[in-house]
């Protein structure tokens, strides 16, 4: 590969004075005013409809235009110019009739349903294409409605329907690097990434439920239910004395995202891989929080404040002076993230053995936690060189 200067890139590629580019003369627009070509074709829309063929079932077509579904984000995009009459004249280009409304998703005009023969085969394809949306981790469990919040924020009582049996609920990392970099603001664009994303995994994976004729309800991380029981459910991983899922895969550097759904689904279990007996003898987040919020004694189902649900055995934390700290420090922290033991990048072989060990042998735990700090874990990085030193080959 050569790197060719400006001056090459216009011989090579410039002909003469170039012409100005009207947007309504990109062919989709012209479809909308053009009557040189509108009339050629009675459905511009190419929509597609499904057929008894691999790759064209009503699923295949689902799965097509859900991933298309953020088209609109960037579409509607309010820093381009003239947004307002721009935004309007997309609207009227993909709700003409010869788009028939259905640009950005698809839904059979008969309401047909994908015939889902086989639960577990439908389970395994629903987990697929959440991965292929964004989601890191992605597990299903039955809807327990004792951890859906009883009203909204607004007031109203939360009805779920009782045809959602299911929850699919997933976990989006975030980036180890970045979040060790806490507490400065870079971390919290880690933070901020994994909301961002299961923003648009969520929507995508609803889209694909819909699209086979099935309901889904799309929950983001605060929204309609308690996301961790729910995920602990789902096999995702287990809570933890910070108050946190932790995993096996990303410990507990993950946000969580839920879509609750009719579509018949297998639920997984719940899992042990020995987070409850290390955070017994660990206590490091107990002993690094800045606001002294989270518990270093025993499991109680005893809540501390309006903020935590009772009934259920865990280390509550104290969310109100977590959050008060958060204000003084006008952004959010994520030092019993950072600190955690648990939080590693389990891709190289001496962390799958520690983990391993974690789970099978967990009379040594408190050698895991010595371990942990001997290697100097969880320190904060330093800020001064972020941008140099961060992702160095930027070529591409
Ligand atoms: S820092 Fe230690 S005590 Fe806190 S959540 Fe992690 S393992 Fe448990
Ligand atoms: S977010 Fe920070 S202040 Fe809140 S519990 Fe965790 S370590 Fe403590």
């Amino acid at each position: 590969m050569k790197k060719l200067t400006l001056e090459d890139w216009e011989r090579k590629y410039i002909a003469g004075p170039v012409s100005e580019f009207d947007q309504k003369n990109t062919m989709f627009m012209r479809v909308a005013w053009d009557e040189t070509v509108n009339g050629k074709l009675d459905d511009w829309s190419f929509t597609g409809v499904p057929k008894d063929k691999a790759g064209y079932t009503q699923q295949d077509l689902a799965f097509r235009w859900a991933a298309r579904h953020g088209v609109n984000m960037g579409l509607f995009n309010i820093s381009k110019p003239n947004v307002a009459p721009l935004n309007q004249a997309i609207s009227d280009v993909l709700n003409n009739p010869q788009y028939g409304g259905r640009f950005t998703r698809y839904r059979s005009p008969d309401g047909a349903k994908v015939d889902v023969k086989d639960p577990e085969i439908m389970t395994r394809d629903i987990k697929k294409a959440a991965k292929f949306f964004g989601a890191g981790i992605v597990g299903v469990c039955k809807l327990d409605r004792r951890f859906v919040y009883s009203s909204s924020y607004l007031g109203g009582k939360n009805e779920i329907p009782e045809e959602y049996k299911y929850a699919i609920v997933m976990g989006y990392e975030e980036d180890y690097d970045i979040l060790g970099h806490y507490p400065t603001y870079i971390a919290d664009a880690a933070t901020s990434m994994g909301y961002s994303q299961m923003a648009i995994t969520n929507s995508y994976l609803s889209e694909f439920i819909r699209g086979m004729g099935y309901k889904a309800m799309d929950c983001t991380t605060n929204d309609v239910a308690l996301s961790i029981p729910l995920a602990m459910q789902a096999g995702l991983g287990d809570i933890a004395r910070n108050g946190l899922l932790v995993t096996p895969e990303y410990g507990p550097r993950l946000r969580l995202s839920k879509v609750f759904t009719d579509l018949p689904l297998v639920a997984d279990q719940p899992i042990d891989f020995g987070v409850t007996e290390l955070c017994d003898v660990c206590k490091k987040c107990a002993k690094l929080c800045p606001s002294q919020s989270i518990s270093d004694g025993d499991r109680t189902p005893e809540p501390n404040n309006a903020s935590n649900v009772s009934g259920t055995l865990k280390w509550p934390i104290n969310a109100e002076t977590c959050r008060m700290y958060w204000g003084r420090m006008s952004k959010p922290c994520t030092a019993c993230v950072t600190v955690c033991p648990f939080n590693k990048v389990m891709t190289g072989w001496f962390h799958k053995v520690v983990g391993w060990c974690v789970d099978h042998v967990r009379w040594a735990d408190s050698l895991y936690v010595k371990l942990d700090d001997w290697f100097g874990y969880g320190k904060p990085k330093n800020a001064d060189d972020f941008w140099e030193n961060w992702r160095p080959d930027v070529d591409h």
